[in-house]
């Protein structure tokens, strides 16, 4: 077809699209303005009568001849009802099949039910954020965790901002932005936690000068102590989070930092990332220095996050030394970064926990699944079989499902390569590769993310949640649908 007599053709195509108003006016169309609203629905009419265009055009350039059908009332409401029927907000709950419990990409740490209950009740009416009910005057939005932070660790004093990039930053532009202003950091510690977070880089950013000492594998203390001088006022320590150095290696400990520390009188900080309360070797699981043993240290102020091992909402806590946390309260960055009443809600009811270890472990879920005892996983796995099975037959899909062993990992840059055992729902079909499962499960209503190895699509159970399993059920349905 020449483009003239195209052109002319999708005219007359156009000409026989219903008018708007009265699509709008259509029964079932009506229900939705009634639910969506009358601009809301009119705009999504406007971008399906704009995406039928497109599609005539296309349609006419392959010479498929279009039936009357396309062209009535009933055909727009029906694809505004489809639409507004799979209709969901962009940020939805996921299913964790992948293993890594601290999951960034799948929003870190979930949160235990106290903490959702009393977010819930905090955001839903006023409260006293900052308000002293005993005085009844103005009051500090810490004040409600600082008292926790305060048994928990044993420490001076503790605030707490949107995250621990933040924590980091304004501690390192309070003590050292401005000319002849040093940070000293081993060179072995300039890591990248990924996300684009570089310790050279936020140092930069902060205004504080970097001072590299010692090699990539081997610092120690005579490194630190050679530059030294009257400009130096921070001594940096930083956690690797997310490597592992072994062989020829040696860095300064947080004790013999403290000690260089209290010599030439400079405060010191250690960016302790995940930061967990509790050990983790009574799991079996390997050491991850705890917040308190690095308070315990005499660090001056320790940073790190509320939402990696601590299994918390995203914060960044500093505690540590009063003549130092209160220099950093009072800086300005302060009001940027400082902490919502949601947050706050959830933060202190997640410490709460820790005031018994035994409570922690039970009802935080990031502790539980790191804990979990690997025959409960099995049991979990063997239930989802059980269930997967019973729908294989059902609906005579060409699947095969199948228990196998694998490894989940922690995950939030804590104990990288370390691999806890664990189990798995295997799931593999006659046609369809894993990678084709996988886009499968990632596209239904309740996204299942699971993870690929040696062909087979695994949706790990160990981040699997008790409540996930019936989900799971109604999504395999779906995709024996699709499938089938
Ligand atoms: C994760 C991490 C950070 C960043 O913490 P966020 O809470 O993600 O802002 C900083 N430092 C270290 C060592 C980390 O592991």
């Amino acid at each position: 077809m020449d483009n003239s007599i195209l052109n002319s053709t999708l005219n007359e195509y156009f000409r026989k699209f219903p008018k708007i108003q009265l699509i709008l006016q259509d029964e079932d169309v009506k229900k939705l303005i009634d639910k969506y609203s009358y601009n809301v629905v009119k705009a999504q009419l406007e971008e399906i009568l704009s995406k039928e265009k497109e599609k005539i055009k296309i349609n006419l350039r392959d010479n498929i001849i279009l039936e009357d059908n396309f062209f009535k009332i009933k055909h727009f409401a029906f694809l505004l009802k489809d639409y507004f029927n799979n209709f969901s907000f962009s940020l939805k709950r996921v299913i964790n099949g992948t293993g890594v419990v601290v999951h960034t990409n799948l929003g870190r740490s979930i949160l235990p039910k106290t903490a959702v209950e009393n977010v819930s009740k905090i955001s839903s009416s006023y409260s006293n954020l900052e308000f002293n009910l005993e005085e009844g005057m103005r009051g500090k939005r810490y004040s409600h965790v600082e008292i926790l932070l305060k048994r928990i660790l044993n420490c001076e004093t503790a605030i707490v901002v949107n995250n621990n990039a933040a924590a980091v930053f304004m501690a390192l532009n309070t003590f050292a932005a401005g000319i002849k202003k040093e940070v000293i950091v081993s060179r072995g510690e300039l890591v990248e936690i990924g996300g684009s977070f570089r310790i050279p880089d936020i140092m930069k950013a902060s205004g504080a000068q970097l001072i590299e000492v010692g090699t990539t594998n081997k610092t120690k203390i005579n490194d630190y102590e050679a530059k030294i001088n009257e400009n130096t006022t921070l001594l940096l320590k930083v956690h690797h989070s997310n490597f592992k150095m072994t062989g020829f290696v040696h860095e300064v400990n947080s004790k013999e930092l403290v000690e260089i520390g209290e010599k030439y009188n400079i405060p010191v900080m250690e960016d302790l990332g995940s930061g967990s309360f509790i050990k983790f070797e009574r799991f079996g699981l390997p050491k991850e220095p705890t917040a308190q043993e690095v308070i315990n240290a005499g660090i001056d102020i320790v940073t790190f996050s509320g939402d990696k091992l601590l299994g918390g909402p995203q914060a960044g806590i500093i505690a540590g030394k009063k003549e130092y946390v209160d220099l950093i309260a009072k800086n300005p960055l302060n009001r940027a970064f400082r902490i919502d009443k949601m947050t706050l809600a959830a933060l202190e009811a997640v410490l709460f926990e820790y005031l018994d270890i035994n409570n922690a472990i039970k009802n935080i879920p990031t502790l539980r699944m790191l804990s979990q005892n690997i025959l409960e996983i099995k049991k979990r796995g063997l239930k989802l079989l059980n269930k997967v099975k019973k729908l294989e037959s059902a609906y005579k899909t060409m699947y095969i499902f199948t228990i196998i062993e694998d490894f989940s990992i922690v995950g939030g840059g804590a104990m990288p390569d370390y691999e806890m055992k664990t189990y798995c729902l295997s799931v593999t079909h006659k046609f369809f590769a894993a990678e084709k499962l996988s886009e499968i499960f990632r596209s239904l209503q309740i996204p299942i993310i699971g993870k690929i190895k040696d062909g087979k699509f695994l949706i790990d159970l160990r981040t699997v949640l008790d409540n996930d399993i019936n989900d799971i059920i109604g999504n395999f349905i779906k995709v024996a649908q699709i499938l089938s």
